[in-house]
Formats: structure tokens, sequence, C-alpha cells
């Protein structure tokens, strides 16, 4: 018998092999070591990422990574709300079925119709291409970075229940969790640092010039210099300027944060206005598809 293998590094020492739902599991363990001084280097800048909606990460330079997330999710999840719902009725079915005493018949429609196998293994898929979009987007962040300033994304995470309401919510908080652990692994594999920043009140501020910006769809304008950030752009430029803040620490509680913000805010614009920074470049292409997904 053959068993393909959905791995890049070839197994080595004892192999242990699971049968789970007809499914034969090939369990092996990766000395961690071997794999720091095989992988590709890390980069040597100091890179701010921030957690979207539509794409697993979005960096300092502006640069989406893992774009393929938000169609993942919205499918799913419509996928699920539609299943959900067709499971529902057939319960009902089942049920009716059994108060009216047809106890043949329901045990036949539960057996059948309600079996958990199939969409197991299908969310078992799901679950696997979300994990490798999001480790290839968090590489190639790595790939810049010796430095990674990202918000604690385990703060908020929850576990993937399998059923109840707000799946879209549930199936984001999941993905989530995995960009957290993504980040933390994937960095102390390839030797950059994670640096996690205090994430509040910082989607609010231009970069430009450290004011409060004004927010429509993904956009945030500069009420001063008139320069539009792109939303996600922006806060992870504010999360690399967090590292090393002196006022604002991981632990600085939120109403805090916003007291100092709104006070950096108040100053004059050439007293925090950083000439160095780059906005963010539109490319009509790339807004028109953009905003065609934050529409959704
Ligand atoms: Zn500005």
């Amino acid at each position: 018998m053959r068993i393909p293998l959905n791995t890049t590094v070839a197994p080595s020492g004892t192999l242990r092999l699971v049968l789970r739902d007809q499914r034969v599991e090939v369990r092996y363990q990766i000395d961690a070591r071997s794999m720091t001084s095989s992988a590709r280097p890390a980069g040597d800048r100091e890179i701010g990422v921030d957690k979207g909606y539509t794409e697993v990460l979005t960096d300092s330079d502006g640069q989406h990574h893992g774009t393929e997330l938000g169609e993942l999710l919205t499918s799913e999840s419509d996928h699920r709300k539609i299943k959900n719902a067709r499971r529902a009725k057939i319960r009902s079915v089942a049920e009716k079925a059994r108060d009216a005493g047809q106890h043949a018949k329901a045990d036949r429609i539960t057996r059948n119709n309600l079996g958990t196998r199939k969409r197991d293994r299908r969310s078992s898929r799901w679950q696997q291409t979300v994990r490798t979009t999001t480790f290839r987007a968090v590489h190639a962040v790595v790939d810049k970075a010796a430095l990674i300033a990202a918000e604690d994304l385990t703060k908020t995470f929850t576990g993937l229940a399998r059923r109840g309401r707000n799946v879209n919510r549930r199936l984001a908080a999941w993905t989530k969790g995995v960009t957290a652990e993504a980040l933390a692994s994937v960095s102390e594999r390839r030797g950059s640092v994670l640096t996690l920043v205090n994430a509040a009140y910082a989607s609010p501020v231009v970069p430009c010039c450290q004011a409060l910006g004004q927010r429509s769809g993904d956009r945030l304008h500069c009420t001063r210099c008139r320069v539009v950030w792109q939303a996600d752009h922006a806060a992870a430029i504010n999360a690399l300027h967090r590292v090393g803040d002196p006022d604002i620490t991981p632990h600085t509680p939120y109403q805090r944060v916003k007291r100092i913000v709104r006070e950096r805010a108040d100053r004059q614009p050439d007293q925090t206005a950083d000439p160095g920074l780059q906005p963010t470049l539109w490319a009509e292409s790339e807004t028109s598809e953009r905003s065609t997904l934050i529409n959704k």
C-alpha cells in the first residue's frame, strides 16, 4: 500500500500510523533544530503587520499577503450556512417521524442524511487550505523581517466550534488563531523576532501626521496633509511605531492609550510628521477589487 504525504520534509525515525474516519494519518517527529539550519534565512528589516479580513496580513510596506483568505472564508461560510439550514430541516423531519412512532424511518434519516463524516472531512480539508495560505503569507513577511511587530492575536482566540450562529465570525476567529500560531512558529524557526504590541486605538491614526484620520471603507484620510492611506497599511505602520514606544506598552490599558493617541494628535503637525513615510500607492485595479471584497 502507498500512502501519499502532504509534506516536503522526508519523514524519518519512528512513524506512527493512526486510523481515523477511514483515513490513515502518518505521524512523525521533526527535529526543530535541523529545520532552522535548513530553512531560508529571515530578512534584515523591521516590519509591522496588521491582520485583515480579506487577506492574512498587510505589512508596513503596504503589501498584502494571503489575499485568497477572504474568498476562502466567504465561500466556506456560505457553504456552511446552506448545509446547516438543510440539516436543520432534515432533523425536524426525523423528529416528526419519531414523534409519530416511525422509529425505523427516523433512524434511517439520521443514519443516511445526518452523518458527520463527510462534513468533518471537508472541514478539515478547508482548515488545511487556510493553514497553508496563512503559513505561506507569514513566510513572505519573514523573508523581509528580522523583527515583526504585530498585535497579540491570541487574545481574541476562540476554538472552531462546529455549530451555532455567526459562522462568519467563528471562522474568522479561528483563522486569527492560525495566524497567531504561524507568526510565532515561523519567526522562531527562521530566527526573526516577533514583538507583540498594543493594538488599542492604532487603526484610526494616520502615520503621516500622527493625527486621527477619517475612515471611509478601507481608506483612511489624513485631514492635515490630505494623504489617503489604505487602512490596513496604516495599521501595520502604527504597529511598527509602537515597538519601543515608551508610553504605549503592551500592557497599557485601552483608555490610557486612547488619551495618549488623542494628545499626540492635538500637537502641531510639524512636531510629529515623518517625511520618510511612503503613503499607500493606489493601483486602480487593486482598489476596485478590494472594495468589491469589502462590500460583500
Ligand atoms: Zn498627514
